[in-house]
């Protein structure tokens, strides 16, 4: 611990941002970076507890405490070693993760927690800054040949971690660019696209090699993959988003918040996109409130939508308060993402009966209702009913379907392969060792565990790397 008393003397601060009006004008990233003395305290915060829960809290387990304490002793080189011995990629986590460790850091007791998250980013722009981040070039090759299907957060940390143990890795993405969700789902002012290039360079200099345009199952057999590789590694994400098949759903301007995303992703990267989705001059409604309807929020203001709602099915706490539910804020429910900041109408405990549209096929309104809990005499949630007379149509020209998504797909790529699926149609891996019903393939992130967080795709592709290592070493 730098500072024993630092959490006594410094209160939580967040580094400043640009304002709304200014940034809702571009694409951009809006937060700034601390000032040094800043960064400093925030680190002095750190209280070094015993058992650090911060560092269970995240999943990929990283040191918090100790490259705090590296932060406020301003050994810069330091932090980033114990920070890059947990995390491939701080880079994405410190800018995008929902920070599991800040609501496990003991200081949140009494106190806002440490701004875990934040140090994180400061640690690894400063490494970046200072060049201490270099392609890794004593890798000892083992003769082994590894191919990773999926480019997102987890086959870039299984693949990472697989060439630094000396395995050829070819990672097969089907997209005309790697990146996966980071590249065309998490927009922009998220996540700056320079920040995912700047690492695919590193790990490309390092001897992986990414193939794109390439869809395994369709332009790439599987079974050419099993042939010549010596381990498989399925991490192709959960791609089929959940759909709300209600009258009107095939007007135009009913649209699954993912196109609209990677449209406007591609825009941004100018590259060739497909399909006009825009919001610019119409009410938005966007349907689902995690972070794809977040982000579709923050996407249609940029646009210059006239209105933008968003729709959540759970009611609004404290009306989620019951013996069952006695705390305040049901986690999530409250969620409040900076694309909220930017203006947005927020409805909850709503249900969308129809899309109706115009004699031109043309999305123009929908009808609503609004729900009610009902409760089993004990406050358990039994389920929702709708509120007598509360029925209503709302002007809308585009609704973009956010409700989260069901599995990966199972067309091409799972069905050729046979592979086991689990109960809800994910790729059945366990946790403990990765590996599928089939012989050396093995599967991690977001197609094995379903939709989840970049940390835990991070996670999973570092730890299942660490499996079929093993696997490897067998013969
Ligand atoms: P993905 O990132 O989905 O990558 C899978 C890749 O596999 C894709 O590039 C796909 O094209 C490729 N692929 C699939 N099948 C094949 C095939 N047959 N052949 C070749 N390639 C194939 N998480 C956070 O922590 N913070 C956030 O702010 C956040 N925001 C999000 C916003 C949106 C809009 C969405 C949709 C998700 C968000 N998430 C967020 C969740 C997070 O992005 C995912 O959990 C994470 O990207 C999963 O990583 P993955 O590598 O398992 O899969």
């Amino acid at each position: 611990m730098g500072k024993p008393t630092g959490f006594l003397e410094f209160t939580r601060e967040l580094p400043k941002k640009r304002p709304v009006e200014e940034r809702l004008h571009d694409y951009n990233e809006f937060v700034h970076l601390y000032e040094e003395e800043r960064l400093n305290h925030q680190a002095a915060r750190c209280m070094d507890c015993g058992i650090p829960f911060c560092n269970h809290g995240c999943p990929v387990g990283n040191l918090i405490p100790d490259f705090n304490d590296a932060i406020y002793r301003k050994n810069w080189k330091e932090a980033y070693e114990i920070l890059s011995a947990t995390n491939n990629f701080p880079e994405f986590t410190g800018r995008i993760c929902p920070a599991p460790c800040e609501s496990s850091c003991v200081l949140g007791i009494n106190q806002p927690a440490v701004t875990i998250e934040e140090i994180e980013k400061h640690v690894i722009e400063i490494a970046f800054q200072k060049g201490y981040v270099q392609p890794f070039k004593g890798i000892v090759r083992s003769g082994k040949k590894v191919a990773v299907v999926g480019s997102g957060p987890a086959g870039l940390a299984a693949a990472a971690q697989l060439n630094y143990a000396g395995h050829t890795v070819t990672v097969y993405e089907r997209d005309d660019t790697p990146g996966g969700l980071l590249r065309y789902g998490i927009p922009d002012f998220k996540l700056e696209k320079w920040v995912v290039e700047r690492r695919l360079k590193i790990m490309e200099e390092e001897g992986v090699v990414f193939k794109c345009n390439a869809e395994v199952g369709v332009n790439v057999s599987m079974n050419d993959l099993l042939r010549n590789n010596h381990a498989i590694v399925l991490a192709g994400g959960s791609t089929i988003p959940r759909d709300l098949k209600i009258p009107g759903r095939d007007l135009n301007g009913v649209a699954f918040a993912m196109d609209f995303l990677k449209q406007q992703n591609k825009r941004v990267s100018n590259r060739p996109s497909i399909n006009e989705l825009t919001a610019t001059g119409k009410n938005v409604v966007v349907i689902g409130g995690g972070d794809t309807g977040s982000d579709c929020v923050g996407t249609s203001n940029r646009h210059g939508a006239v209105s933008v709602t968003q729709f959540e099915l759970m009611p609004m706490p404290p009306a989620s308060r019951t013996p069952f539910m006695p705390w305040p804020t049901y986690p999530m429910v409250l969620k409040t993402t900076s694309s909220h900041e930017e203006g947005a109408a927020r409805q909850w405990a709503v249900s969308t009966k129809e899309f109706i549209g115009d004699e031109n096929g043309n999305l123009k309104a929908l009808k609503i209702v609004d729900l009610e809990w009902k409760l089993t005499p004990d406050g358990r949630p039994a389920q929702f009913v709708e509120i007598q007379g509360s029925e209503r149509e709302i002007p809308c020209e585009l609704a973009l379907l956010a409700m989260g998504f069901l599995h990966p797909q199972h067309a091409g790529l799972l069905n050729e392969l046979g592979v086991e699926l689990d109960d809800r149609g994910n790729v059945k891996a366990s946790e403990k060792m990765y590996q599928t019903n089939i012989q050396k393939v093995f599967s991690a992130g977001d197609m094995r565990r379903g939709q989840s967080l970049v940390v835990w795709a991070i996670a999973e592709g570092r730890e299942c790397a660490a499996k079929v290592d093993e696997y490897l070493a067998g013969f």
